[in-house]
């Protein structure tokens, strides 16, 4: 895919900072955090006019009147807006209000006959989109959509990291699961990235914690909603900021450095490097190991998963876990992984399927 630079990003300013209200209420609500967010360092003001929401009956956003009040924005205060687009005649309609930056919210990005239609929609219209990760932990759909837009000739593309849904109580309104913008990024390279806590988190209090992630991640900017009275906020009122609230968090980010740095960094460096040559290696010898225990259980005729030998290795290190501050949760999905990749060599070795 070809890709060229959206213009927020080139003057290589990080992060990049895109603010506004989850959705445009009125035009007076609009304004009020416009004008206050207009010396907090904003690069693109953001607000929703047609809002996915999960269940009828919530507020779904003013519509295409509401784009009057995001032009309001530009000519008043000067920052670009963008909005969200779910349909071609949202594009059609954002297009004719002179939005400068259009996003795909994470219900679309889910569907690809939806995004598709965007894409048919935008067909020779030059405008930076970004595209949140779909509502559930699929990077390779979140990827098609990339495609989608790139195929119409859409080349000013940006992702925006929003979190997935999941069942059940949870900390996070939708879990970062930060492996898969990592992902992302290993397979889209200069795609930029934009982190939105205020929808990972869900509560206003964790804005601060995930920017400071996004930023360790190397994030290129952040999308937080932002709101002069959050708790009357019409849509997700328990994540909004004030203005003011996002001027302290901003302030209390710590920027770190991406580059590496002296011959002493890099020494690290190469000292992890070794270690994990010597984990593949071990890996390598694991699997052959594990490879002739398949031959031996296809000879004597045994299973090729015995659970209590599983849960004895976890029972075992559990206790190193404790003492050295490793989450056990993390050393159980390595030797998940593991187990998965020997059980997976042994079937084969025991049903004689190997090409
Ligand atoms: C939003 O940004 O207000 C929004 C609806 O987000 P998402 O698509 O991430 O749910
Ligand atoms: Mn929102």
């Amino acid at each position: 895919m070809e890709f060229e630079k959206i213009d927020i990003f080139s003057d290589g300013k990080r992060p990049v900072l895109i603010a506004g209200p989850c959705s445009a209420e009125s035009e007076e609500q609009v304004l009020a955090v416009a004008s206050a967010l207009v010396d907090k360092g904003v690069t693109l003001f953001r607000t929703g006019v047609w809002k996915p929401r999960t269940r009828p009956g919530c507020f779904e956003g003013v519509g295409q009147e509401a784009l009057q009040w995001l032009q309001l924005v530009k000519s008043e205060y000067g920052m670009p807006v963008s909005t969200e687009v779910a349909t071609a005649v949202h594009v059609e309609q954002a297009l004719a209000a002179g939005i400068d930056v259009l996003w795909i919210g994470a219900r679309t990005t889910a569907n690809p006959f939806a995004v598709q239609e965007i894409a048919d929609a935008l067909r020779g219209v030059d405008i930076p989109v970004l595209i949140k990760n779909p509502v559930n932990p699929d990077v390779d759909l979140w990827i098609g959509a990339f495609e989608r837009l790139n195929n119409a000739g859409v080349k000013r593309l940006g992702a925006i990291h929003r979190g997935f849904s999941a069942y059940g109580e949870k900390f996070y309104r939708n879990a970062p699961q930060w492996q898969l913008p990592i992902e992302f990024r290993r397979r889209m390279g200069t795609v930029p990235m934009i982190c939105d806590p205020s929808h990972i988190g869900g509560k206003r209090e964790l804005v601060l914690s995930l920017s400071q992630q996004a930023l360790d991640l190397n994030f290129d900017g952040l999308m937080i909603e932002t709101h002069c009275n959050p708790v009357c906020a019409l849509s997700d009122a328990r994540q909004q900021v004030t203005p003011e609230e996002l001027a302290l968090i901003l302030a209390r980010l710590v920027h770190r450095s991406s580059e590496s740095v002296d011959a002493d960094f890099m020494s690290y460096r190469s000292r992890l490097d070794e270690i994990d040559d010597k984990l593949m290696e071990l890996l390598v010898k694991r699997m052959a190991i594990s490879r002739e225990i398949g031959a031996v259980k296809r000879d004597k005729g045994l299973t090729v998963f015995q659970p209590f030998r599983y849960n004895e290795t976890i029972e075992r290190y559990t206790r190193y876990c404790a003492e050295s501050k490793i989450d056990i949760e993390a050393v159980k999905s390595i030797f998940e992984a593991v187990h998965t990749e020997s059980i997976r060599q042994q079937l084969h070795i025991v049903n004689d399927t190997e090409k």
